[in-house]
C-alpha cells in the first residue's frame, strides 16, 4: 500500500526527503480532503525507517511552509524586462513550449551543442533529476555538463583508494569507541548520524572534530581540532608520521588487503608533528595524541564529509584520510573505518533511464561557449562560484536562459522563459542515499500547485514539442522509477511496486556490515590503494601528498599578505545549500548575512561586534554584519552560507569572494580555499 487511513477522512503518503543531504529520510505525508482537493497537513519522520527513525531535521519539517509558499510559481512565464531585473508576465504552457522549441530548434539546426544544460541536486531523486532531462539532451545533442560543483574531488579520491563509494554502515556507529568528524558539521547536515554518534558517547566513546570553525558539532565533540582550512592532507600524514614511528601499525591487514605501504611511509615521513603543527596552525602535541587515540581506541569510525575536498589539494586530502583504517586495521570491525558515502552501493540502469543511445554516436563538448542554457535543479547565480562573473554570462542578451524552479530565484531573474515545477509531495520519485543502505520511494501526495509540472513532464512535453518520437519520451513516471533499477544481465535489486508500498528497502547486504573486513576492495588491485596506478595514469601523484591552498602563504605570499585571512562559507544550519532561504522562519533564524571572526582578529582592524564590515578581495567585495566570537579561529573568518543574493542588504552573497580554480583531483570548485581582508565599513 502506498497510504494507509490514519484518521477519519486523513490518509499518510510514504514519501521521500529530495534534498542533497546524505540521510535521505523516510517521510509520512498526512493528506486531508478540504473542498474536495487534497491537502498536505503534516509532515513526519517514519518513525519505522532504521535511520530516520522518525526525526526529520528542522528545515524539511517546516517542508508544508515551502509547498504552499505564497511565492511559488504556479504558470509559465515569460521575461518582459531587462535580464536579471525578474520582471515577467503569465504565459499558457502551449505559448511557452511552443517558443522555446522553436528558438532551440533554430540553435540546434546551427549546432546543437550550444543548448548547455545546468542542473544538480535540487532533487536528489531519479526521475525529477535527469531521467527525462537527459533523454532529451541526448535527442538535441547538447553540450554535456561536467556536475564537478560539489563531490567529485572526494568521489575521485576515495574510488581511487577503496574502488567505490562506500564506508562504514551508519547504523554501526553507535559501536564506535572514538568517532572522529573531519570536515563535518553532523548536526547540520547529517543529523541521524550524529544521533548515533550521541548514542556512542552515552556508552563512552570519544567525539573528536577536526574543523577550522567550531560548529554545533564541533562544540559538543569532546575534543575540538581548529586547524587552518586546506591543510586536511598534512594532519593525516602527520598521524601517519606517528603510526609508524611508534609501530601502531595493523601489518597483518596492511601485508594481505593494501598496495603501496612503503611508498605512503616514504610520503609521511616529510611530516613530522613539529612540521603538521606549523602547516595547520594547532599544537605539536595534537597530532601525537590524535594518532595514540587512533591506535588505541578500537574501533573508530571517520565521518569525512566534503567539507576538505574544496580546496586545491582536497582530492590528496581526502585520499589521504581514506588510507587510516587499513593502516590501523579499523576496517576490520563493522563499526571502524570511514564513511564519505555509500552511493557507490546502488547498482542503478543509467543507461536506462538517461538514454546515452540517442546520442546516436555524437560527443558533444563538455560545456562550453553557449546560446541556449538549460537551467533545472541548480541555482547557479547565488550557488557558483565567483558570482559576479557568473551573473554577467547570466546577463548575456543572446543568451537564451529556460529555468525551471519552484521559486523566482537569483537565477530564475534572468530567465528569458520561467517554468513552475512541482515540489517533492506533488510527484513521484525514486532515491537512493548516499549515506545510508536504503532505496525509497516518492508517492505523489497532492496534485501540483496551480499550473506547476514535474521536471519530467516539462522535459516531456517538450520533446513533444521538438517533434521527439521516441517511445522512451511517452514514459510515465513510474515507467522511469522501475527501470532504474534493471541493470542488462543483473537481477533487479528492487520492484518499484513494492518500494512505493513499504517505502523504503534495504540493498541486499549483510546485517552486520563490515565492508573491507577482510580486504575486498573493488580496486583494480583489489587492494586499499596507498598508491594509485589509475591516478598516475591521469598524471596525478600516485600516492597522497600535501597539496596547499592556492591562495595562501606557501602558494602565493604575495596574495597572503594583501589578504590575511582565510573565509570558509560552510552551510548554515537552517538552509540547504540556496534551498530554504525563503522560507521566512527559517530565514529568521539566521537573521541577515554575517561574518564571523575571532576576537584578535577584530581587535586588529578596530572592529567591534554588531559592526558592519566590508570583506573584499580582487574578486569582489561584501557588506556583512561582523559577529565577534572565538568559533572562528585567528585567521579565519566564516560566512554561513548560502543566502539568496536578493534577500541580502547588499544584494550579494559569499560566492562574490570564491573563485573558479579547480581541485588537484576530480575538478571540483575550491570554495573554501580563498583569501580575503576585512575592514569596517
Ligand atoms: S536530515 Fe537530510 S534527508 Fe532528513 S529531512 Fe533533513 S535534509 Fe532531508
Amino acid at each position: 500500500m502506498t497510504s494507509s487511513v490514519a484518521s477519519p477522512g486523513a490518509e499518510i503518503v510514504r514519501a521521500a526527503c529530495p534534498h542533497d543531504c546524505p540521510d535521505t529520510c523516510a517521510m509520512l505525508v498526512t493528506v486531508e480532503q478540504r473542498e474536495g482537493k487534497r491537502v498536505a497537513v503534516k509532515v513526519v519522520g517514519d518513525p519505522d525507517h532504521p535511520t530516520t527513525q522518525g526525526a526529520l531535521c528542522t528545515k524539511v519539517s517546516r517542508y508544508l511552509e515551502r509547498t504552499y509558499h505564497p511565492d511559488r510559481l504556479l504558470y509559465p512565464q515569460k521575461r518582459i524586462g531587462p535580464k536579471g531585473r525578474g520582471r515577467f508576465m503569465r504565459v499558457s504552457w502551449g505559448e511557452a513550449l511552443a517558443d522555446i522549441a522553436a528558438r532551440l530548434r533554430t540553435i540546434a539546426a546551427i549546432d546543437p551543442q550550444r543548448v548547455v544544460p545546468y542542473s544538480y541536486a535540487g532533487t536528489m531523486g531519479l526521475v525529477q533529476g535527469e531521467a527525462m532531462a537527459a533523454r532529451f539532451l541526448h535527442k538535441l545533442g547538447a553540450s554535456f555538463l561536467d556536475r564537478t560543483i560539489c563531490a567529485t574531488a572526494g568521489a575521485e579520491a576515495i574510488n581511487a583508494t577503496l574502488g567505490t563509494r562506500t564506508g562504514t554502515d551508519l547504523e554501526q556507529f553507535q559501536n564506535a569507541r572514538l568517532i572522529v568528524f573531519w570536515g563535518t558539521n553532523a548536526i547540520a547536515s547529517n543529523l541521524h548520524l550524529w544521533s548515533r554518534a550521541q548514542e556512542a558517547k552515552r556508552r563512552g566513546a570519544k567525539l573528536i572534530a577536526i574543523d577550522p570553525y567550531r560548529s554545533q558539532t564541533a562544540e559538543k565533540c569532546q575534543q575540538h581540532i581548529a586547524l587552518l582550512p586546506g591543510t586536511d592532507a598534512a594532519l593525516a600524514l602527520g598521524i601517519m608520521n606517528v603510526l609508524i614511528a611508534r609501530d601502531w601499525l595493523d601489518h597483518d591487514y596492511i601485508a594481505r588487503y593494501t598496495l603501496g605501504f612503503d611508498e605512503l611511509a616514504a610520503r609521511a615521513r616529510n611530516f613530522p608533528p613539529q612540521r603538521v603543527a606549523q602547516l595547520c596552525g594547532i599544537d605539536a602535541d595534537i597530532v601525537e595524541s590524535l594518532a595514540h587515540d587512533y591506535w588505541h581506541i578500537r574501533p573508530a569510525a571517520i565521518r569525512l564529509n566534503y567539507g576538505m575536498q574544496r580546496a586545491a589539494g582536497g582530492g590528496n586530502a581526502v585520499r589521504a584520510v581514506a588510507c587510516l583504517p587499513a593502516l590501523a586495521g579499523h576496517w576490520r570491525a563493522a563499526a571502524g573505518g570511514v564513511l564519505l558515502s555509500t552511493s557507490g552501493m546502488f547498482n542503478l540502469d543509467n543507461a536506462a533511464l538517461h538514454r546515452p543511445d540517442l546520442l546516436a554516436g555524437r560527443t558533444p563538448r563538455t560545456i562550453n561557449m553557449s546560446d541556449a542554457l538549460i537551467v533545472y535543479n541548480s541555482n547557479p547565480v547565488a550557488v557558483a562560484p565567483q558570482s559576479r562573473a557568473v551573473a554577467a554570462g547570466f546577463a548575456r542578451e543572446d543568451l537564451f536562459t529556460v529555468v525551471l524552479d519552484h521559486f523566482q530565484t537569483d537565477t530564475a531573474d534572468y530567465a528569458d522563459y520561467l517554468l513552475p515545477a512541482t515540489t517533492q509531495l506533488e510527484h513521484v520519485d525514486v532515491h537512493r542515499a548516499y549515506g545510508h543502505l536504503y532505496m525509497l520511494a516518492n508517492n505523489a501526495a497532492i496534485e501540483p500547485l496551480g499550473e506547476a509540472l514535474p521536471n519530467s513532464e516539462i522535459f516531456r512535453r517538450l520533446a513533444r514539442a521538438m517533434g521527439f518520437t521516441e517511445p522512451c519520451f511517452r514514459e510515465s513516471d513510474d515507467e522511469i522509477a522501475s527501470v532504474a533499477f534493471k541493470r542488462a544481465g543483473t537481477t533487479a535489486q528492487f520492484d518499484w511496486n513494492s518500494l512505493k508500498r513499504s517505502g523504503w528497502q534495504r540493498l541486499a547486504v549483510a546485517e552486520i556490515y563490515a565492508p573491507f573486513a577482510h580486504g575486498n576492495f573493488p580496486t583494480p588491485s583489489g587492494r586499499c590503494e596507498f598508491r594509485s596506478q589509475q591516478l598516475a595514469d591521469l598524471g596525478i601523484d600516485p600516492v597522497p601528498d600535501y597539496v596547499p591552498p592556492n591562495e595562501g602563504p606557501v602558494s602565493n605570499p604575495e596574495l597572503a599578505r594583501r589578504f590575511p585571512l582565510a573565509i570558509i562559507s560552510p552551510p548554515a544550519r537552517n538552509f540547504l545549500n540556496s534551498t530554504f532561504v525563503n522560507v521566512a522562519s527559517l530565514r529568521a533564524v539566521d537573521g541577515e548575512p554575517s561574518l564571523e571572526i575571532h576576537p584578535l582578529d577584530a581587535a586588529a582592524r578596530a572592529i567591534s561586534d554588531g559592526d558592519r564590515v566590508r570583506v573584499f578581495n580582487d574578486r569582489g567585495s561584501l557588506d556583512l554584519a561582523a559577529h565577534v566570537t572565538d568559533r572562528a579561529r585567528r585567521g579565519v573568518v566564516v560566512a554561513l552560507s548560502i543566502w539568496w543574493k536578493k534577500l541580502a542588504r547588499d544584494g550579494k552573497n559569499a560566492n562574490e569572494l570564491t573563485n573558479q580554480r579547480l581541485t588537484d583531483i576530480g575538478r571540483a570548485p575550491t570554495f573554501y580555499d580563498c583569501l580575503v581582508q576585512v575592514e569596517r565599513a
